[in-house]
């Protein structure tokens, strides 16, 4: 259900709108997650880190109605699993 919800989202929008929105909350997730590493260094930072999940979800939405624009989802994941190889092998290489 919820993928249909995003495909319907998606196609009311239109791929260039839903884009541009992607770079908005990505912008956001970025500040959220700059607020939330220098508040950790408080003894409370349980609003950041709500906030921060907050703009991670919006950052899922924004990317999975991405992925149906473009047709990509495939071509994400491959490339995702790739990075994740590439970094484990980067961390076996480590002193
Ligand atoms: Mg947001």
């Amino acid at each position: 259900m919820t993928e249909k919800l995003l495909r319907d989202i998606a196609e009311h929008y239109g791929a260039q709108h839903q884009t541009f929105k992607l770079a908005e909350e990505a912008a956001e997730l970025s500040a959220a997650a700059t607020r939330f590493a220098l508040a950790k260094t408080r003894a409370d930072s349980s609003a950041e880190l709500d906030h921060l999940i907050e703009e991670a979800a919006d950052v899922l939405v924004m990317i999975s109605q991405f992925a149906f624009n473009y047709n990509c989802e495939d071509k994400l994941k491959t490339i995702g699993d790739e990075k994740i190889r590439r970094t484990i092998k980067r961390m076996e290489d480590e002193p």
